[in-house]
Order: C-alpha cells, then structure tokens, then sequence
C-alpha cells in the first residue's frame, strides 16, 4: 500500500477513540476523519448499566474528549467504496481514504417495532439510552422485566435489585450464560440470582409485549405466562452494524471478516476493530471470533491502526486473550478464553456452593477457557496459562 496521508475512522466509540490515539502515537501527521453516529465524543459504555443507573454520569473515556481529528458527529457512514476509496456519509458528504478503520461496533437486537415502541420498553447501548431508562425508573416502576440473562441483563438485574424493585430475568436458555461460562457456572449463577430476590425464569422465549394505552404491561412468554411489568429492558444481545458495507467488496458474516492481522478480507487499505471485527484466533486454532467486550476492542483499535500503517508485510497478528469481569450482586465474576470451544471442563479452585471457585475449560487437554468467581488472582493465573497453550486434565 502507498502513503497513508488521509485516514478515515468510521465509529467512534473506544475502538476508534483507541485507533486515533495510537495512529497519532505513532506519528501519524496526515489527516483523520472521525465520523460517528452518536452526537457524543468517543464515551465509555461499561457504566451504562452500573453507576448510569444510579445517577452518576461520569462516562468519560481518557483523551476522549481532546482529539486531533476532523470529527463529524452525529454522521452515519452508509456506503463504502473500495475502489474510489471513498467513505459515504448520511448528509451527503464523501470522504476519500488511503486507509480505513471499520470500528461501527454492535447495536442491540430488538423486538418488533410495535412492541419496541410501547412506552416503559427500553434497551441500553448508549448514554442517552442510559438516561432515558434511568429517567423511566425515577418515575417509578415497581415491576421491571429484564429480557434476556446475559451479560448486560445480569447486570441491569443487580443494579435494580438493589434498588430494591421487584425484577424477573426471562431467559431462553435453560442456564443462564452457558455458552459464555459454561454450564456449572450458569447453574451457579442462577442460584445466586435467586439468593438476591431476582425471578429467573429460565428455558422460554417472550411471544410478545402487551400494553394498554400505549404502555407496557405485561411480557407473554412461551409456556402461556404473562409476566405483569411496569418497565421492560431488553437485553437479547447486539448485532454487528455492518449494513454500510453492502456491496463494498468488505467480506460479512457476523461481522467484519478480518484475517489474524486484522485488515479486512477481499479489499485493501482497511481494518476493523472492536465489536464489529469477526477474526481468526491463532490461540484458538483460527477459529473466527468476534468479541463484544471492552479490553478487547481497546486493544484491538490500537493493532488495527499500527497494522494500517505499518502495511501488510509488518502487520502484527492480534491474539490476546479476551477477558471480562463483571459484578452481580457485589460478586466478582470474571471469564477469559473461550470456555464454549471446550469439550471438557472441570473445577481447578474454591468451592462452587461457596460462591468462590474457578473453572478451566479444555479442549483436547489444551486451556481455552476459563471462569473465576471472586478469585481475580486465579483468573490472572488461568489467563496467562491460555495464552500459553498449557495442558491441563480436567473432568466435569
Ligand atoms: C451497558 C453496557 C455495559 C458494558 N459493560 C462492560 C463491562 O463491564 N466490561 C466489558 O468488558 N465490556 C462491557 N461492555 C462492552 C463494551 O462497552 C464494548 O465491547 C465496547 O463499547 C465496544 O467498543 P466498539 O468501539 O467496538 O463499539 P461500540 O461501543 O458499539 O461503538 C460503535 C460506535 O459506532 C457508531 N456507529 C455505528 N454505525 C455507524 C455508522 N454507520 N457510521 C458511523 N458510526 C457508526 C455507534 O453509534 C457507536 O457509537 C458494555 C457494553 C454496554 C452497552
């Protein structure tokens, strides 16, 4: 690829906030257009279902909000031309590119729009959705439904509970979270939801929201339920915002396709990074894997950006190993890996009926995975023995 002079970042959020710290970091002088749906600079999102809720607005992202960039807020990119190289935004404008970094990132999935539209139903991705249920639960809402016992759920779930509302989680899976910590720790999981008063019904799927007078009133599950509710929160998971690249050439499939280097598959002169970037792990046997937490879009924002300019030849794989911790109910809970590649799994630490154990998760003896609850020292342990490849033998 020739001289980059012009850069264009398309979602601003933590993965192009971090693309255009590190291009600058590395002394990138040309020019950088940032170009984000939200109206906001580059914010941070983890607080949305933690202190957001609880009326402390303090999301700042460091070097947020002090950018040498051209930034164009509240501007949806809706094409990509790969040949031109040019980037097409939703008020007309067309930015020309010698590389681009793809950091759209991931919306939440959605019930249909007559049911979203209901008053009392809401979703949480960004501050002003943060704002708008914090809003809805200031005027007071007893009975709240959280749809979905994910990661985002869970946390929603604890929070409300401790404000002491009266909240059911539905749940299609029969154990909540298995496919991101495995089933002994869903189960765990589960019971501990139960200990701090949240419902969990857990195996069924919602059929529809009901309302009266342009209100939610109750959810309607799949056993013939229907779950009286002053306040929805859906929280079925994100889809990748990758519509803009139809037709570009870009290669999609739950995500941005990307080689280990992160450049995207069938163009030149782009990467991806974060939420949206579907990439093969070479710790995982190259299995395609896209990743919705934070570390791993901070990380990824800063390789994507040095492997733009290095070039191909000098490009970096990206192989850390993904982590997350979260808090529910004031208990740490922490995974690394992919505890869902492994075919077996077994207790290394603690006592699960103790609420303080860890698990690790192979697959053919090697680590792939693992979760700690409240043993963050396990879980640095565990992660470094990951992304060692080690061996272990463990037996569900
Ligand atoms: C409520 C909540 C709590 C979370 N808590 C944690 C946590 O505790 N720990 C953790 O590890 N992770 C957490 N996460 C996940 C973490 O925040 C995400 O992994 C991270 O934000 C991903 O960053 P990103 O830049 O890849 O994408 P996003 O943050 O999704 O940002 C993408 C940006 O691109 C914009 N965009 C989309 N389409 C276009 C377009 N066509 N043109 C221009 N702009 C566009 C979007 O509006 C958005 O601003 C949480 C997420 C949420 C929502």
């Amino acid at each position: 690829m020739g001289t980059i002079e012009r850069v264009v970042v398309a979602g601003a959020s933590l993965a192009g906030l971090r693309a255009v710290k590190t291009l600058r970091e590395e002394g990138y002088s040309g020019e950088i257009s940032l170009v984000g749906a939200e109206p906001h600079l580059p914010y941070n999102r983890p607080p949305l279902s933690k202190s957001v809720l609880t009326g402390d607005d303090d999301v700042a992202l460091p070097g947020g909000d002090d950018l040498d960039v051209r930034w164009l807020g509240g501007r949806r990119a809706v094409r990509l031309d790969t040949r031109a190289r040019t980037v097409g935004l939703d008020d007309g404008t067309e930015l020309p590119y010698d590389g681009l970094v793809i950091a759209t990132g991931a919306r939440p999935r959605r019930l249909p729009d007559e049911q979203m539209s209901l008053r009392g139903v809401h979703v949480l991705r960004t501050i002003d959705d943060a704002k708008a249920l914090r809003e809805a639960l200031a005027e007071g809402a007893e009975r709240v439904v959280v749809i979905g016992g994910g990661f985002i759920g869970g946390e929603v779930a604890s929070t409300l509970r401790s404000q002491g509302r009266q909240v059911t989680v539905v749940d299609a899976g029969r154990v909540p979270m298995a496919g991101a910590i495995g089933r002994q720790a869903g189960r765990w999981l589960a019971g501990h939801h139960a200990r701090h008063g949240v419902e969990l019904v857990s195996g069924v799927r919602v059929v529809a929201l009901t309302g009266e007078g342009g209100r939610v009133r109750a959810v309607r599950l799949s056993d013939g339920r229907a779950v009286p509710a002053d306040l929805v929160v859906v929280g079925m998971g994100v889809v990748p915002n990758t519509e803009w690249l139809d037709g570009s050439g870009v290669r999609v499939d739950d995500g941005v396709v990307t080689g280990a280097e992160l450049f995207a598959e069938g163009v030149s002169g782009v990467v991806a990074a974060g939420d949206v970037a579907r990439w093969p792990h070479g710790l995982f046997d190259g299995e395609l894997v896209r990743v919705e937490h934070w570390a791993n879009a901070n990380e990824q924002g800063a390789v994507a950006a040095r492997n733009l300019l290095r070039g191909v030849g000098e490009a970096e794989r990206f192989e850390a190993v993904p982590t997350l911790g979260t808090r529910v109910h004031g208990t740490r809970v922490q995974w690394a890996g992919f505890p869902r590649l492994a075919n077996e799994s077994g207790l290394v630490s603690g006592d699960i009926d103790e609420g303080k154990f860890a698990l690790a998760f192979t697959r053919e003896g090697v680590l792939v995975g693992a979760v700690a609850v409240d043993l963050p020292k396990e879980m640095i342990r565990l992660r470094k023995a990951i992304a060692a490849r080690e061996r272990l033998s463990v037996t569900i």
